[in-house]
């Protein structure tokens, strides 16, 4: 049986991160991956971004896993044996460990009808799936207004496709925008071509040899030659339920992002944390979430345990829109939005009473750990207090 000092479950970026928080403190000891994947670990964010710009396929693999750790790649873990710190894989073969990480991320939610026409794009093999279908005049169905939904549009728009996307909420991104922002964005994704159906909920879709047609609640009909359904993620929770480890929306973690079960951690997508600083839980499907909690958790499980407190960050692009995000943004807080040119550069601030809780940087670059510093600082803040606070040059 292999045995490992460290095991890690999942081989996404979150595992690459802990390696090196591993390594950072534990030289020698033995490292071993169970990933589902066929690839080693790699960036997520390309897959809707760089990799359509450019980016050369071989520039998204992670750096620290290859030469520190031993991938057991295209294999499932099944179930864990916290007593006996033993872990199953679907191949039946049996791992020990010493610590393990439960690193397994989350897996596309998907709709009721369907099947596997639909595209749900989350891995390298999506992408290279959607790219290979691009080109031949095609027209793609876009289900969901957030991450997915927004980015694969304006990709998928540059790229000379045809484009409609349909969501249930008003507006794009109105999830986390203030709802003036999200209805510009609409209009700016309409302006560059994009068919956009806001608040449509899809009640079925029907497939035949020459394409898809969905059909909404509201009795419209939508043709498309793809569909695309980004309609956010589950994470991956039933090992850990099943070996008897707390799960409650994401497996729950202390502040060492230990679980529940001694010598077995969770970080990235699927793990539930405690943020010290906003005095909630959550659970952060972002790159810098699983970049900081993963190298955190690597650190703490090779025994330097310090208590995770970052603050991480997001970010995203459309079109030529970008932006970096620090905090919570409840588009149901105060907002007081700050701009210099309105829907095009300015900072968006988000309060609840008197305290900042989130900061926007809307086409406002480099002003993350100022923005971080700022939601640090008690407060109280006034809206006359946040005026040109972080400048937007
Ligand atoms: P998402 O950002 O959570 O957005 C999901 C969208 O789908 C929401 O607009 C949601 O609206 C809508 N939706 C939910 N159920 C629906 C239904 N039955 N029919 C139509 N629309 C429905 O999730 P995502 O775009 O699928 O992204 C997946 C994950 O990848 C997320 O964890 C995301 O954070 C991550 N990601 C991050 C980035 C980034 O950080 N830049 C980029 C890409 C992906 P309601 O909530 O109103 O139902």
């Amino acid at each position: 049986m292999p045995s490992y000092k460290y095991l890690i479950i999942g081989g996404g970026v979150t595992a690459d991160a802990a390696i090196a928080g591993i390594r950072e403190i534990d030289h020698e000891g033995s490292i071993g991956v169970i990933s589902a994947e066929s690839y080693p670990p790699y960036n997520r964010p390309p897959l809707s971004k760089g990799l359509w710009k450019g980016k050369a396929l071989e520039d998204i693999f992670r750096q620290a896993t290859p030469g520190n750790a031993q991938l057991h790649l295209e294999s499932k873990a099944v179930s864990i044996n916290p007593e006996e710190h033993i872990v199953v894989d679907d191949q039946h073969q049996q791992y020990n460990y010493q610590k393990l990480l439960l690193a397994t991320g989350g897996s596309p939610r998907r709709l009721p009808f369907g099947g596997d026409d639909l595209i749900y794009f989350r891995t390298l093999e999506d992408f290279k799936h959607l790219h290979s279908l691009v080109g031949n005049s095609a027209k793609f169905a876009l289900i969901g207004g957030g991450f997915i939904g927004s980015e694969l549009a304006s990709i998928l728009n540059e790229q000379g496709q045809e484009v409609v996307m349909l969501f249930p909420e008003e507006s794009i991104g109105s999830l986390i925008f203030p709802a003036d922002l999200a209805s510009f964005l609409n209009d700016y994704y309409r302006q560059r071509g994009v068919t956009v159906l806001a608040g449509e909920l899809v009640n079925d879709i029907d497939s035949q040899a020459q394409g898809f047609t969905i059909k909404t609640k509201s009795g419209s009909s939508v043709s498309a030659d793809h569909v695309i359904a980004g309609i956010g993620i589950l994470p991956n929770t039933s090992l850990a339920e099943a070996a008897g480890i707390e799960v409650n929306n994401g497996i729950v973690v202390d502040q060492y992002l230990e679980t529940s079960q001694a010598d077995i951690y969770a970080a990235g997508d699927v793990a539930n944390i405690q943020n010290s600083l906003l005095d909630i839980r959550q659970r952060v499907e972002h790159e810098d979430n699983a970049l900081s909690s993963g190298k955190a958790a690597g650190r703490n499980m090779a025994g330097k345990p310090v208590p995770y407190e970052h603050l991480s960050y997001f970010y995203s692009d459309m079109f030529d829109l970008g932006y970096e995000a620090v905090g919570e943004l409840n588009p149901k807080h105060e907002i007081f939005s700050d701009w210099q040119d309105p829907y095009r550069k300015g900072v968006v601030y988000y309060l609840k009473g008197s305290q900042l809780r989130g900061v926007l940087l809307w086409n406002v670059w480099g002003q993350v750990d100022a923005a971080r510093q700022l939601i640090r600082a008690s407060g109280p803040f006034s809206k006359e207090d946040l005026v040109g606070r972080l400048p937007a040059d």
